[in-house]
């Protein structure tokens, strides 16, 4: 089984839910960049505060204070982890910058699995994700609810709405997806690491379909 993937795909495609139960039922070490910059965030540091104008805006946060923040987590972490992430690299200059540091350090991106999935569908799905703000677990409150409503099943944290989860600032994350981080499919499919997942399938069809795509 491939241990350092990548999930790809726009905000809202599902990525993020198959990325959270791949960490509970594979061990995965999920690495996301997005929960870190918001603990960042909520801490107050000095990292923190220059993401948070960008957040605030649903833009995204420059590369050089992303790719700050991954090289921190992956030094401390062990070599034969692995991880995955579906928040990082989000543009060709992350991506190059991640290949150049990692692939001498043996932690080089293995597989990307790409959710394929239109603007329509992620504005369908979006109003109703909800996310952990203790441990970062992602939920949709028709799609994966949790057991208890408003509770985190892992850590009975609370569940809240993000603040850029509105229409407005999702259509703005679509076209900046589109420009930003589309152009990774074809930087990863010539580097044949690239797998494609049909973002409009149920969770449980698009996880079952990620887990065999992990194990070829
Ligand atoms: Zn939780």
């Amino acid at each position: 089984m491939r241990r350092r993937v990548i999930l790809l795909g726009p905000p809202g495609s599902g990525k993020g839910t198959v990325a959270a139960q791949l960490k509970n039922e594979c061990g995965f070490d999920h690495f996301s960049t997005g929960h870190w910059l918001r603990q960042e965030v909520a801490r107050g540091s000095a990292l923190g505060r220059q993401a948070s104008l960008f957040l605030e805006r649903g833009e995204l946060v420059p590369d050089e204070v992303v790719l700050a923040l991954v090289k921190d987590a992956l030094s401390n972490a062990q070599a034969d982890v692995g991880y995955l992430s579906d928040g990082f690299p989000r543009t060709l200059a992350q991506a190059r910058a991640f290949d150049a540091w990692s692939s001498p350090r043996g932690l080089g991106i293995e597989q990307v699995i790409y959710f394929e999935c239109s603007e329509a569908l992620v504005l369908n799905r979006i109003t109703g994700r909800r996310s952990c703000g203790s441990c970062g677990r992602v939920y949709h409150v028709t799609l994966v609810p949790p057991g208890q409503p408003g509770r985190c099943d892992d850590c009975a944290g609370e569940l809240t709405q993000r603040t850029d989860d509105t229409e407005s600032v999702v259509r703005k994350r679509f076209k900046i997806y589109l420009r930003e981080t589309e152009p990774l499919i074809d930087f990863y499919r010539q580097q044949a690491k690239l797998d494609v997942v049909n973002a409009s399938q149920s969770v449980d069809v698009m996880m079952s379909q990620t887990m065999s795509l992990l194990q070829r």
